[in-house]
């Protein structure tokens, strides 16, 4: 008989192969009163795959609680507070997921001919169009299946526009405050990157985009709200210096979430914008996918766009593929149609006023909190924030304590950590969203416990070295465990 300890509620679990036993079956149907038809007669032997050793063989009861013990290691959106910055793991309605598991959408294929499709192509279409009004742009692509394929795919729309006036442009300028997606995007796009730094008010100077921008730079790729949580208040003034010379500007929308109803982004000067529908626009995240990274584009880009483009003649929707200056496909098919049709369940129920509502209300949780914190954390941009804030373990360096301790020590309250050491320009940054959907008094729980912990830093700052305690696996070395993953849990390796 194994050794079996009093674990409460987050049982142990072995392996699904060290569970069941022989003959058990995952169904229970009567015996069938007709004479089987061996699978021999029916399949070429060759084909037919033999025993596999050490199958699992188990009931449907021991299936369902394996999994649904392991879930119970895990922490998603709907267990509890997910501050987690520049991720906008907010909670999404469940209502969209049923939509978009409709019968006549699910079974939906991609060769079906136009004419049986138009209802789809016109919500297709519908979204695009929403899309372009919120962020005031002129045409919208849904292909790019991430936020980082949107960059790509405005990257490569930019290098087309430049070549189609006869120009070759190799440098992109990025702020130190962008996303890392955007410097990949730029190298992977064959880009020189030059960096921008940003002033002491975390936001970028005007003069030094000035100073930097001539005939050899095609764009600047800015994020906004930048990873500080700030609004950029120059934006419109720096579009002008781009556009002065010849260049243009991409806007790094994942965070739309701080924005919508609020400012229009082709009202700033902005050329082109992708946006997360995985972030803000009701499909949730963390697990690997499948995305949406739509990008709205100006007027002048439209011809670059990546084929097919849904037009609208009559009453009647087509793909058209007669674009001779497209830069191509970015994606098989017409993008993740699933998650477009969220967002587009999404949109439609939250209405214009609804979705304005979201961004403030994401905008007030996340000053809430920042001015919760004030005090206990450095915070070392003090100004209003917008959909997230910064802060930094500055204030518990002197008790040894470091940003990983505090982050691993809130699981043990049962929160997730916040991004952490992120973004670079900040010495040990603790960046948390905590997105429109955290009630207030789950924010006010959050700031207690942050406020528990900083006094834990300077009481007993070994109990946060030691964090997690209180959870299945406790502090991984974190290269190893993604290099390495061990998949088997063993209570003596869990420390
Ligand atoms: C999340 C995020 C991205 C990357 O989006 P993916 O869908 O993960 O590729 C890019 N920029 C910003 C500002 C983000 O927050």
């Amino acid at each position: 008989m194994k050794d079996i300890k009093d674990t409460g509620l987050l049982q142990d679990e072995p392996l699904i192969f060290e569970q069941g036993g022989e003959g058990r079956k995952g169904y229970s149907l009567p015996r069938w009163d007709v004479e089987q038809v061996k699978e021999e007669e029916r399949i070429p032997s060759h084909l037919l795959r033999k025993e596999l050793e050490g199958f699992p063989q188990l009931s449907e009861v021991e299936v369902v609680r394996h999994y649904t013990r392991l879930s119970q290691w895990n922490f998603g959106v709907d267990s509890g507070f997910y501050p987690l910055g520049s991720c906008t793991m907010k909670y999404n309605p469940k209502m969209n997921e049923e939509v978009a598991r409709m019968r006549g959408f699910a079974h939906l294929h991609p060769y079906q001919p136009e004419s049986l499709v138009q209802g789809i192509l016109k919500l297709m279409h519908g979204l695009e169009g929403y899309l372009a009004e919120i962020t005031g742009m002129d045409r919208v692509t849904l292909q790019p299946a991430a936020g980082a394929h949107g960059e790509l795919t405005g990257m490569m729309m930019i290098r087309a526009a430049l070549q189609a006036r006869g120009e070759k442009r190799k440098k992109v300028l990025v702020p130190d405050t962008a996303h890392g997606t955007n410097c990949s995007t730029s190298a992977v796009a064959s880009y020189q990157m030059v960096e921008i730094k940003s002033n002491e008010k975390g936001v970028i100077p005007p003069g030094k985009v000035a100073e930097l921008m001539n005939e050899e730079v095609s764009a600047i790729m800015v994020t906004h709200p930048n990873t500080l949580g700030l609004f950029e208040e120059h934006l419109a003034e720096i579009a002008e210096i781009v556009h002065r010379k010849g260049g243009f500007v991409y806007c790094d929308g994942a965070n739309l979430n701080a924005l919508m109803g609020i400012a229009r982004l082709g009202n700033l000067g902005v050329d082109m914008v992708h946006l997360n529908l995985h972030k803000t626009f009701s499909t949730p995240h963390g697990g690997g996918g499948p995305g949406s990274g739509p990008l709205a584009v100006k007027e002048e880009l439209i011809p670059f766009l990546p084929v097919p483009v849904i037009e609208k003649e009559g009453e009647t929707f087509r793909f058209d593929y007669n674009r001779p200056k497209s830069i191509g496909r970015m994606k098989a098919f017409y993008g993740n149609f699933g998650v477009l049709l969220k967002a587009y369940a999404y949109i439609l129920s939250m209405g214009a006023e609804g979705l304005k509502r979201a961004s403030e209300m994401a905008v007030l949780n996340a000053n809430y909190l920042m001015t919760g914190l004030k005090g206990s954390y450095y915070l070392p941009y003090d100004r209003p924030c917008m959909h997230e804030c910064v802060f930094t373990d500055r204030y518990q360096e002197k008790d040894h304590v470091s940003t990983l301790d505090i982050a691993k020590r809130l699981i043990d309250y049962g929160f997730h950590p916040p991004t952490i050491y992120f973004p670079l320009v900040v010495k040990g940054a603790l960046m948390m969203e905590p997105t429109e959907t955290e009630s207030k008094e789950g924010l006010d729980r959050f700031i207690e416990t942050m406020i528990i912990i900083a006094k834990e830093a300077e009481e007993n700052s070994d109990l946060l070295r030691q964090a997690p305690r209180k959870v299945k696996v406790r502090r991984l070395d974190e290269v190893l465990a993604a290099r390495k993953p061990k998949l088997k849990w063993n209570r003596d390796q869990s420390q």
